[in-house]
């Protein structure tokens, strides 16, 4: 299995942006590009979920999805066979059949799961993850990457001036953008919100909530033995979270 698109070259685009982001407001008197970053920072909730599908459909066709029927593919279907509609976000899933240790949700109610995950995890584990990501789309925190990341394709001036045709970026901008949305870190209080939404959708739904205890386990005993995975790196403090869900699920047992 290959490493996704996405992941190889993010580090390096990322730089990139930043050069030019740079170079751009060290320029004197570039009112348009003020104006632009003016812009995107009160994007609409329609150019919102234009860009969301934008990106995941980008990704989509830069990464090997597994098909039905395939082993990863009937794995997740079988999962989340009963979640449509979330907390009133109607929901998608894909594998990628990647190596990354991953998974995202976009706030159009996508969902992917990288086959380096699904290999490293047990089904409960898994699901604690998928409540997790879910959690950072309810609770507004992906909408918030989403529109800093765009501030920061506005000030390139890839941002398209017309959105009417429901593109909000250019389509030769699109897989910058899904780089920088995807490598913006959360802070650590929106980890430990989704954290908590991600648990109680485990108890809501009937699964084994002890689950998010051993995905977080997992992820610190990845990051201990020098693996790098995306979800590891954006995800500080797995030790303490999966103590943390420890103490969740007793609770919860006692009840
Ligand atoms: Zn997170």
């Amino acid at each position: 299995m290959k490493n996704s698109i996405l992941i190889l070259t993010a580090f390096f685009v990322s730089l990139g942006v930043q050069a030019q982001f740079g170079k751009k407001l060290l320029k004197k008197g570039n009112v348009d590009a003020v104006k632009k970053v003016t812009k995107a920072a009160t994007l609409s909730d329609d150019d919102m979920a234009a860009l969301s599908i934008q990106s995941v459909q980008w990704m989509d066709e830069n990464n090997p999805i597994a098909e039905v029927g395939s082993p990863y593919g009937d794995r997740l279907a079988k999962l989340v066979e009963d979640l449509e509609n979330e907390d009133g976000l109607q929901l998608n899933f894909k594998v990628y059949e990647v190596v990354d240790v991953n998974a995202f949700a976009t706030p159009d109610g996508s969902v992917r799961v990288m086959a380096g995950l699904m290999d490293l995890m047990t089904d409960a584990e898994l699901l604690s993850v998928i409540g997790h990501e879910i959690g950072h789309v309810k609770l507004g925190h992906s909408k918030k990457r989403y529109q800093s990341a765009y501030t920061i394709s506005a000030a390139k001036d890839a941002a398209m001036t017309n959105t009417a045709a429901g593109k909000v970026l250019a389509d030769d901008q699109i897989g910058g953008f899904v780089e920088n949305v995807l490598n913006a870190q959360f802070s650590q209080s929106n980890e430990s919100a989704s954290d908590e939404y991600g648990f109680k959708f485990l108890v809501k739904h009937g699964f084994d909530y002890h689950g998010m205890e051993g995905a977080f386990q997992k992820l610190a005993d990845l990051s201990g033995d020098g693996g790098k995975g995306a979800l590891t790196s954006s995800h500080p403090g797995s030790a303490k979270r999966a103590a943390r869900a420890k103490e969740w699920a007793a609770k919860e047992d006692a009840k």
